[in-house]
């Protein structure tokens, strides 16, 4: 017999759709998806097989820990993995001071977690070094939409808005693989008439669909939106009216663009004269209109200015705020990508997008915790300076790493790792056995989605409730349970209660008033089906669907354009790194993979990582589709198979970061950082490509366990 089903979400990407989990008397479960406004009922293959995941064999339940560097890991009781890194705690914090402890977190963590976590870095450590994976995803977009509009909410209109737009410029996104079930709020548009073009260097899913795809050299996006708006200028497209009632700064950026010769930058970017001025008076011209853009706009070093360049297209076209259907907006990634990044665990940040710097939010913040102002730290490093300084003169010395796995996930990976080998104490808190747990000095087991209650965030900043459907494995822990642990044997236990509800209806308390208001968005009203997307101040407050109608949350209430020019990358292709690797995501992987490669489907659904290349360039350099080809950066050296594709840029290879080992191709990526957001390089730099030869590795190449490329 069947157990009435509960009502969640899927615990991959932003989308969060809806799903039903059953759990029969013989512990089988069934998953479907289920009527909820974002997904009605549509699944991908990564949602479909979520449920692959709870009771897995190689899940973690019991403490491990390492007696010595070096040594293997071997199960504790909870008293003694707890006692060892609170031992640590002290002794890092007594001979190096607070901030040699810290904390890192990640996109994925439900809200309560999130906020708890921040708390638990400033209350109970007591130290500024916490931030998280989401600096790798959001934060350039995060960056630009504060400086435009004074407020990051990802997509500041819903999904259901989409098919009303008659013209949808799509910038570095690819939902048809990495979100599949939003594609039906383009689809319904396309059917109703309205025009898409995707901006894209591959010739994606989605670009397929599109009626233009324009494929500029990676890189080059700021350039073509900078142009595009030179077009703009020159056509007379610009709405005046509504830059001179909503808006500031626009003549700064008009004589910014001025040297973008629509020429010029075609070839710069390889995109037509023709093909941008279409684009540009297809969405000047359309009754209703929105730019999209992506993490193929933000993952630059200068991804800020990039999605900024964009932004201001869409001011000078007069989209944001004109009504539904109209405006600019980013698509998150991650699972709480929009939560996430709202409630503390970023380096400079309290709850509510409340500032570290900012004394009245500190006083707030710090009365809601029961603590003084004083008390609380100040602003940390981002997330991969962070990293890059474990173990060293003023770095962090013990780190608590939180649902998060940078030995794959972070760029420049082989010296992240590095880096965690000179820790005093690693502890990772994780349900499986990541690459990073791997390394770990203590690794703590952790409920996952569907065994515990708990509140995510989707991109339009709609807060949805996750529900516990099956019971934990015996041993393992919440993370706020965790959490509550460390911080009582530091004494502090009673700042950190366990129950979702209880911490959830706390975040609210301290985001009230703050940018992501949440105050009436109780537990209640989510469980009685109210959609509501913040700000909502109070608890008789509908929501706020839709941002930005009457003023934009500036302390003028007027949208600012910001000035922005191309930089000078600092690596270029040369004779030795002549092509542009850029990464990205598969439709069967999530993230850095450490759930979706243990699902018996998805792995055999997409088994290894393989590198996208034109089969030009295949033919020139030697390599057949199917053949193992090594990828090289001044970092290091990586081997996968080929997957020849003639819709990429003969210039430019693919590769998914899903993958750790030998095929980690994040051991390529740069740490170059973005000087605003410190978003990393990771979607273009210079590589060799070449045919893989296992009698000769390259020196840089990592020979590691996990190989998935049995070389010949
Ligand atoms: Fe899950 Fe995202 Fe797939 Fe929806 S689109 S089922 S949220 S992974």
């Amino acid at each position: 017999m069947t157990a009435p089903s509960i009502a969640t979400h899927c615990p991959y990407c932003s989308l969060q759709c809806g799903i039903s989990l059953a759990c029969g008397e013989d512990g089988t479960i069934e998953l479907t998806g289920r009527d909820d406004p974002i997904n009605r009922g549509a699944l991908c293959t990564k949602g479909t097989n979520a449920a692959e995941l709870l009771g897995h064999p190689e899940r973690l339940t019991t403490p491990l820990v390492r007696d010595f560097r070096g040594g293997p890991l071997r199960p504790a009781s909870w008293d003694e993995a707890l006692d060892r890194i609170v031992a640590a705690i002290r002794d890092a914090q007594a001979r190096h001071g607070l901030d040699a402890v810290g904390c890192f977190g990640g996109g994925g963590l439900t809200n309560e977690k999130v906020y708890h976590l921040g708390k638990f870095a400033r209350v109970a450590l007591r130290s500024s070094n916490i931030d998280y994976n989401g600096r790798f995803c959001m934060s350039s977009a995060a960056a630009a939409g504060i400086r435009a509009f004074g407020v990051d909410r990802g997509m500041p209109f819903p999904f259901a808005d989409i098919p009303g737009a008659d013209v949808v410029l799509l910038v570095g996104s690819n939902p048809a693989d990495t979100m599949p079930p939003a594609m039906r709020y383009f689809e319904e548009g396309r059917e109703r008439g309205a025009r898409h073009i995707v901006v894209d260097p591959r010739r994606t899913a989605t670009a397929d669909l599109a009626h233009r795809h324009l494929q500029p050299v990676p890189d080059t996006d700021l350039s073509l939106a900078n142009g595009m708006l030179h077009i703009a200028i020159r056509e007379g497209l610009v709405d005046e009216g509504y830059v001179a009632d909503r808006t500031t700064g626009f003549d700064a950026v008009r004589r910014a663009v001025r040297s973008d010769w629509p020429d010029r930058v075609e070839r710069t970017t390889g995109i037509s004269v023709a093909d941008m001025t279409e684009t540009v008076c297809e969405l000047a011209r359309a009754r209703t209109a929105m730019i999209l853009t992506a993490r193929g706009v933000e993952q630059h070093a200068d991804g800020t200015a990039t999605t900024q360049a964009w932004i201001n297209l869409a001011l000078a076209l007069g989209l944001p705020g004109r009504g539904p259907s109209s405006g600019w907006g980013t698509v998150t990634g991650q699972g709480n990508g929009q939560g996430g990044r709202e409630h503390g665990q970023k380096a400079d940040q309290l709850p509510g997008y409340r500032t570290l710097t900012d004394p009245a939010d500190r006083a707030h913040v710090a009365a809601v915790w029961g603590v003084e102002p004083d008390e609380l730290p100040g602003p940390g490093v981002s997330a991969y300076e962070l990293l890059d300084r474990l173990g060293t003169d003023g770095g962090v010395r013990v780190l608590l790493v939180a649902a998060s796995n940078p030995v794959v996930s972070a760029p420049n990976a082989r010296h992240v790792t590095q880096r965690l080998s000179c820790l005093d104490l690693l502890v990772v808190t994780d349900f499986v056995f990541s690459e990073t747990a791997e390394r770990a000095d203590v690794v703590l087991p952790t409920t996952q989605w569907a065994e515990e209650d708990g509140t995510v965030t989707n991109p339009e900043g709609r807060v949805l409730l996750r529900r516990r459907a099956v019971d934990p494995p015996t041993g393992v822990r919440t993370d706020l349970e965790i959490l509550h642990m460390i911080a009582a044997r530091l004494g502090r236990g009673e700042f950190f209660p366990t129950d979702p509800g209880e911490v959830y209806a706390e975040l609210c308390r301290a985001s009230s008033g703050g940018i992501a208001d949440y105050a009436g968005i109780t537990y209640d009203r989510l469980a009685a089906g109210e959609q509501l997307c913040w700000p909502c101040p109070d608890t008789d407050h509908p929501g706020t669907p839709r941002m930005f109608l009457q003023s934009f949350a500036t302390a003028d209430g007027r949208a600012r354009f910001v000035p922005v020019t191309p930089r000078f990358a600092a690596e270029r292709p040369d004779a030795d790194y002549p092509y542009l690797l850029t990464t990205g995501r598969s439709r069967a992987h999530y993230q850095s993979g450490a759930q979706t490669r243990r699902s018996p489907t998805l792995q055999r659904a997409e088994p290894e990582a393989y590198a996208e290349l034109h089969p030009e360039l295949a033919r020139e350099i030697g390599v057949v589709h199917g053949g193992p080809v090594r990828l090289s950066t001044p970092r290091g050296a990586v081997v996968v198979r080929a997957r020849l594709d003639p819709g990429i840029r003969r210039d430019t290879v693919f590769v998914p970061f899903h993958w750790g080992g030998a095929a980690g191709v994040n051991a390529l990526t740069s740490d170059a950082l973005d000087p605003t957001s410190r978003m990393p390089e990771f979607k273009t730099c210079p590589v060799a490509v070449e045919p893989a030869d296992a009698r000769s590795p390259h020196p840089g190449e990592r020979v590691a366990a996990q190989s998935t490329v049995p070389l010949p």
